[in-house]
């Protein structure tokens, strides 16, 4: 039942008189050239570019017709569709800049989203519904919003006619959330390099963080990703009937194996990125939880303080290796002794490359010596390392936010997965994870069921890309 039908009653009164003591919340007023940007981020959202029902090229074909329908010139625009792969489109444009010395800006935005099956969502994950203040739908917040800002932040710039001093260039690729596409920054980077070359790229992660009560905490900036690694174990026996059973059951021994890893300890660590974060986050939070923050930054071993400030699943993941098994699948018949039971530990760790402390400290609480494992590194190689947090790179970023988010603090941080910006970063493009699209400590529940993001957060993102994108590109 929709809210709307109970449009004069008391309780929306109410409702909307807490809204706006929030401060934070409210609908701003429309401003220039909403309606475009609206109906770009609309498309996005209904067209389908889930790995398993989706396809990439449709939507990226859309973007290019609608771009060049508004008079951005078609030889800007490239759609690249890798040979083999014909549903895994991206697309690349280029807004020239005056100075042909200076090095690119490069807006990069995954297009893909993780699968969304309908009977499962409150409402059609493939439909932008806007509810109380809210967008739902796949890709509202996991970046299709963003994708939109970067297309808006060209035709705006082209309808501006602004002359920045260097080129603006646009990614939009498929396959960052590994639905079986091609992933697009990586072919781009192996086959179309000159296109996206640049001497500063912005893409997701990092954005805004919003307390329980809807306050705006921090603008955040991702610095640094996380690595990510992985450990399959197998164990392997004769089987047999069910009905004489072993002493040494397969499954039984994985999940004790799997339990003993789960209950490993990692200790609280601080890197450059992590740190600054809980800096500026403490005073913000304030109360028990800044208090805790303020202790574990001064001791790192102190377990009570860890503890506290671990009740968060985005802070426990900030600060420091966590592993979770992922994936199991052992036996063959309901009556018989399993023979094979296979287990995936998926491993996020805070030190890239940092592997082999990693797996003899998961195969020593494994204690299973029987058992075959195989290490798995993301791209076989593990992730760079951050590049630098510099004052020309941070700089617009504050002036940015000390416009729409006045009184705001921009803080880096170390994000607790890894996206395309890697990708970047190994070919010497420096990549930033920028927004400044606020969420709550869910996230929207991104790759989950009935993902949003506020209407606020995204419009008033919007105004903030463009602003930082501008100043960027006349540095
Ligand atoms: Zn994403």
């Amino acid at each position: 039942m929709s809210n709307l039908k109970w449009a004069a009653g008391p309780c929306l009164l109410l409702g909307a008189a807490l809204l706006l003591a929030a401060g934070s919340v409210q609908a701003a007023p429309p401003t220039a050239g909403e309606a475009q940007f609206r109906s770009i981020y609309k498309e996005m959202v209904e067209t389908d570019t889930s790995g398993a029902t989706g396809n990439c090229t449709v939507l990226v074909e859309k973007v290019a017709a609608r771009m060049k329908a508004a008079g951005f010139p078609a030889e800007n625009l490239r759609v690249i569709v890798p040979p083999n792969d014909p549903k895994a489109g991206n697309l690349v444009a280029a807004y020239p800049g005056k100075d042909p010395a200076a090095r690119a800006v490069l807006m990069l935005g995954h297009i893909d989203v993780v699968n969304a099956r309908r009977e499962d969502w409150t409402r059609d994950p493939f439909v932008l519904i806007e509810e109380n203040g809210e967008f739902y739908g796949r890709g509202t917040s996991d970046m299709k919003a963003q994708d939109a800002a970067w297309v808006d932040t060209l035709l705006r710039m082209q309808q501006e006619k602004i002359r920045p001093k260097r080129t603006v260039k646009m990614a939009l690729t498929c396959g960052e959330e590994g639905g079986g596409f091609t992933n697009g920054a990586g072919w781009l980077v192996e086959h179309n390099r000159d296109l996206i070359d640049a001497g500063i790229a912005l893409t997701e992660g990092g954005g805004g963080e919003l307390d329980e009560a809807g306050r705006r905490l921090a603008v955040t900036v991702m610095g640094a990703e996380k690595d990510s690694a992985s450990f399959i174990f197998e164990l392997t026996g004769p089987g047999g009937h069910s009905s004489k059973p072993r002493p040494d059951n397969l499954i039984s021994r994985m999940s004790t194996l799997l339990t003993r890893v789960d209950q490993i300890d990692y200790p609280v660590e601080f890197n450059a990125h992590n740190r600054a974060y809980f800096m500026g986050i403490a005073p913000r939070i304030g109360g028990d939880r800044g208090a805790a923050i303020q202790t574990l930054l001064a001791n790192p071993n102190d377990a009570a303080a860890a503890a506290t400030v671990k009740q968060l699943p985005a802070w426990s993941a900030m600060l420091g290796t966590t592993c979770i098994p992922t994936l199991i699948e052992g036996g063959h018949a309901g009556n018989a002794q399993p023979q094979r039971v296979k287990a995936t530990i998926n491993c996020r760790l805070l030190q890239p490359g940092d592997y082999e402390s990693l797996k003899a400290q998961v195969l020593r609480a494994a204690a299973e010596p029987e058992a075959k494992m195989e290490m798995t590194v993301f791209g076989g190689v593990g992730r760079p390392g951050a590049p630098p947090l510099t004052e020309a790179m941070m700089g617009p970023i504050r002036k940015a936010a000390a416009e729409v988010f006045p009184g705001v603090p921009v803080l880096p941080m170390q994000e607790t997965f890894g996206t395309d910006a890697s990708r970047l970063i190994a070919v010497g493009i420096p990549t930033y994870g920028v927004s400044g699209m606020f969420r709550g400590f869910d996230s929207g529940n991104i790759h989950g069921l009935n993902e949003h993001i506020s209407v606020r957060s995204v419009m008033d993102g919007r105004a903030f890309l463009y602003s930082v994108v501008r100043a960027y590109a006349d540095q």
